[in-house]
């Protein structure tokens, strides 16, 4: 194997789950590239990673993200020796629950749900209120449980892939705005600056203050701001939609609630994660909104607390903390993972929505794979995937751009 650092130099641009996950990837790779992470703020996972439910569901998402989450079990199960103190998830199942009106939607999640675990089952509702026993039963008329869920330790996953990139030679720089990403012979030349992601950009655009960094291959990892980063390379943006999410803290008065599953409204119109002596509620709200450092909105939460207190005895009278993060999608809610079609070394790795946590290890590495070897690598054979199969096309960013002249 080459020496750490003497192959293709990559910089990541973004230091949230998709930014380290990727970087620790390639930073394994055997050809030894020279792995750079550059992040605007001073700390990293600050803006959505931080701010995450921390919960790993393989019956959501799109089809082709399923494939992705179940391709990051491994890792999450066992987790590279040395990278994680303790174990990077806890098992907590999720119950769904449905009125009569959502018969529909609930056959269609359960049959979807069966197809990528077969231990996903409708109970009855006596056995839902069972599991959770601070819900109302009169409005379920079918409940759907997912006993292999698992509630994840966010900061640990994201500590053990920067903790991987450094062991494997790789470097982390806060402070380090992308502001002008430009090419530079067959490479690219990135001019950044100080100040955070959501910043206003310098009264000069685009000369910032900070290192000139030399690059082979750039990946974009910016999360909301993706097709902020993608402009400033002069490349076509792929229409991604930040969206806003609220979440926020309340007080149980229920013995032993700790260990109840994670409970939502089939169309994920709500949900409630035990956690701890609290309960994380959510209106699962979907705002548009500009690539910025979210904040929670009064509506969103007092929506959250109506819709919780219906459907669950809780009784939700404070709220301990609140908080909001963006949940950005591409067009059709798939990420965007691989080459731009117009410049094959500028990739993407964007899009992460609602599932950026859970499929984390194989989106990194489907980025990497891609990166440097041009095609997705073993991680995603079939063999490995329990009957999903994994098309890299199904991610690649040219469904949304002209192609290349
Ligand atoms: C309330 C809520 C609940 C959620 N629940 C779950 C869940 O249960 N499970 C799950 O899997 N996912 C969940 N998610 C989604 C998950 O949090 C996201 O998919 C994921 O965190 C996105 O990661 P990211 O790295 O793409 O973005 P970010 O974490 O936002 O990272 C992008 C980084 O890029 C940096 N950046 C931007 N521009 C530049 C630049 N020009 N130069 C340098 N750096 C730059 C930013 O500062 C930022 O740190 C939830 C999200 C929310 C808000």
């Amino acid at each position: 194997m080459a020496q750490h650092g003497t192959g293709p130099r990559v910089v990541v641009v973004g230091g949230g789950i998709a930014g380290v996950s990727a970087a620790y990837a390639l930073a394994r790779h055997p050809s030894a590239p020279a792995v750079t992470l550059i992040e605007a703020e001073g700390q990293l996972a600050h803006h959505t990673t931080g701010r995450s439910a921390a919960q790993l569901i393989e019956n959501y998402g799109t089809h082709p993200l399923r494939a992705l989450t179940k391709a990051s079990l491994p890792y999450f199960l066992h987790p590279p020796e040395g990278l994680a103190d303790g174990p990077l998830l806890e098992r907590r199942g999720v119950l769904s629950v449905a009125d009569d009106a959502r018969s529909a939607e609930f056959d269609q999640q359960l049959a979807e749900g069966i197809a990528v675990n077969p231990t996903i089952a409708e109970v009855p509702v006596a056995e839902a209120v069972a599991l959770f026993p601070a819900l109302r039963p009169e409005p379920i008329a079918r409940a759907l449980w997912e006993p292999e869920s698992y509630a994840i330790d966010v900061a640990a996953v994201h500590q053990s892939f920067v903790r991987g990139l450094r062991r494997a030679g790789g470097t982390v720089a806060l402070h380090h705005r992308a502001l002008r990403i430009e090419r530079a012979g067959s490479g690219w030349r990135i001019r950044t600056g100080a100040g955070g992601a959501a910043a206003p950009d310098p009264s000069v655009p685009g000369d910032g203050d900070g290192p000139v960094l030399e690059a082979d291959v750039v990946i974009n990892a910016a999360g909301a701001w993706g097709d902020d980063v993608a402009r400033r390379a002069e490349l076509t943006p792929i229409g991604l939609r930040p969206l806003r999410r609220t979440a926020f803290m309340v007080a149980s008065r229920f013995e032993g609630s700790g260990a109840w599953p994670l409970v939502a409204d089939i169309e994920h119109r709500w949900y409630v994660k035990p956690d701890g002596v609290q309960f994380l509620c959510s209106p699962a709200d979907e705002t548009p909104s500009a690539p910025c450092d979210a904040k929670p909105e009064e509506v969103d939460v007092a929506r959250a607390i109506d819709a919780i207190n219906g459907a669950t005895t809780i009784g939700i009278r404070s709220v301990a903390s609140s908080w909001a993060g963006l949940r950005t999608f591409t067009p059709d809610r798939t990420m965007a993972i691989g080459p731009d079609p117009s410049e094959p070394t500028f990739l993407w790795c964007v899009g992460q929505g609602g599932t950026g946590i859970q499929s984390s290890p194989g989106a990194g590495q489907l980025v990497a794979d891609l990166a440097l070897d041009g095609r997705p690598g073993p991680t995603f054979d079939p063999s490995e995937l329990g009957g999903l199969t994994l098309d890299p096309t199904a991610f690649g960013p040219a469904r949304f751009l002209p192609p290349a002249p």
